[in-house]
């Protein structure tokens, strides 16, 4: 019987133990454990109430290597998924060395007092993973995550080589908020206003937060959105091991709303991430701002509309050019009425789930670190279909994915 560790209590953390209870053939025990254990026992009730399945609950510190390789120990999981916050990958990582256990998150490791985005840091765990006999999963969520098996799919069974990559993540939900992020509005706010990076012809060209944007029209009656050119991690591993990438770009929606309050936020320091002296105490007004927005965790019961996040790829097959639109829409109600979180969380947590599972039957369990994309796509993107998150490919023509015309 397969005996899991999920580390961390927030939105993901909830829809990730809802979605590994409803597997109990893979899932056979399951622990939750997080900063504060109250929060995982609220999750692990509500787990009872819609599965009927008991989940063990626990408290731990997991930037402590020591008291975390301990719980792993005395839980007996074989894998850990941690769903904690990206400044814990590396401790968690260490601790499943020091324990015997496999590895998976949803983001890349970023140190606390700088917004640096990138693998260079869990990478270098490759020997001791690979050395240990243990298998570590990078960034199993949807973007990253589904995002790059939808990347490895079409060049599976579309192409023979991809040259342009634009994923494009539009989030057509409001909560009724004046202002409040999706998930945990430290990572989010620190994501959205670092400097701009997109592949271009062998190398990343940095540009200005924000600079770059155009209308996007979603498949489906989602909506029409200003979608804004930003960083993001799944970038770097893509280009890396798909090397005939040309340019590769990630787009996010944004609204006229939430720009206006970021601007202001970000205009009197209260996006910093430096320590600042206030009434005798050292505080981060990042950390100071989440402290007082709403918790992503508690939007889900008011937030209304649908998700669409897919990928324009183009490239050649068979000595053509071609070109394709892959993409899942998600709508935020549905996925209140079945775990109880938004579909931000959602979207997040069922892919977290789905690669625990790939790992634990086996199919990606390869010793060492591993990025999504370096896995075969096929298992995924049809588990993808079974639980909950169903994808569509649609054919292009080359001037409708030069335009992003999906629609
Ligand atoms: P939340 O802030 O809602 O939850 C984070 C949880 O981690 C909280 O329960 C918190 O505990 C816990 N935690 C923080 N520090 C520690 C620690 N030192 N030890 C133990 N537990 C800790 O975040 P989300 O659920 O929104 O996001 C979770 C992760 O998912 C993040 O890494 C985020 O970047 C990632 N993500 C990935 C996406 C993708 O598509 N790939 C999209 C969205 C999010 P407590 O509440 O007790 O303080």
């Amino acid at each position: 019987m397969n005996k899991v560790l999920i580390i961390g209590a927030g939105g993901v953390g909830n829809v990730v133990a809802h979605k590994c209870a409803m597997v109990p053939e893979v899932f056979g025990e399951i622990t939750l454990a997080s900063r504060t254990v109250s929060k995982c026992e609220a999750i692990a009730a509500d787990v009872k109430q819609r599965t009927g399945r008991g989940i063990a609950t626990a408290a731990v510190d997991a930037d402590n290597v020591a008291e975390t390789a301990a719980l792993i120990r005395r839980t007996g999981a074989k894998l850990v998924i941690n769903v904690a916050l990206p400044y814990q990958d590396l401790s968690i990582m260490d601790a499943c060395l020091e324990a015997g256990a496999d590895y998976l998150d949803t983001a890349n490791y970023e140190p606390k007092d700088v917004a640096k985005f990138e693998y260079s840091w869990q990478w270098a765990y490759q020997e001791r993973f690979r050395e240990a006999g243990r298998s570590a999963l990078l960034g199993s969520g949807f973007d990253p995550g589904v995002t790059n098996v939808f990347t490895a799919w079409a060049l599976k069974h579309h192409f023979d080589e991809i040259h342009t990559l634009d994923i494009i993540d539009v989030n057509g939900g409001d909560h009724g908020h004046a202002f409040a992020t999706n998930f945990n509005p430290e990572i989010n706010i620190r994501e959205v206003t670092a400097e701009c990076r997109h592949w271009e012809d062998g190398a990343f060209v940095g540009t200005p937060p924000m600079s770059e944007h155009r209308g996007f029209t979603c498949p489906e009656g989602v909506g029409t959105y200003e979608i804004y050119r930003m960083y993001h991690e799944e970038l770097e591993s893509l280009v890396k091991h798909i090397p005939t990438i040309r340019r590769a770009q990630f787009w996010m929606s944004f609204s006229p709303n939430y720009l206006k309050h970021l601007e202001v936020l970000q205009n009197v320091g209260m996006t910093r991430i430096d320590e600042v002296e206030y009434q005798g105490q050292k505080i981060i007004p990042l950390q100071f701002l989440k402290a007082v927005l709403p918790n992503p965790g508690d939007l889900g019961e008011r937030t209304k509309g649908r998700t669409c996040i897919g990928n324009v790829i183009t490239g050649l097959k068979d000595g053509k050019p071609k070109a394709v639109y892959v993409y899942n829409i998600c709508d935020h109600e549905k996925c209140f009425e079945e775990v109880g979180s938004q579909a931000i969380s959602y979207t997040t947590g069922v892919p977290a789930m789905i690669g625990a599972k790939q790992m634990l039957e086996g199919a990606w369990r390869k010793e060492g670190v591993w990025n999504m994309e370096q896995h075969d796509p096929d298992p995924f993107m049809a588990d993808l279909n079974v639980h909950g998150l169903p994808w569509t490919c649609v054919e292009l023509t080359p001037e409708q994915a030069a335009a992003f015309q999906v629609a």
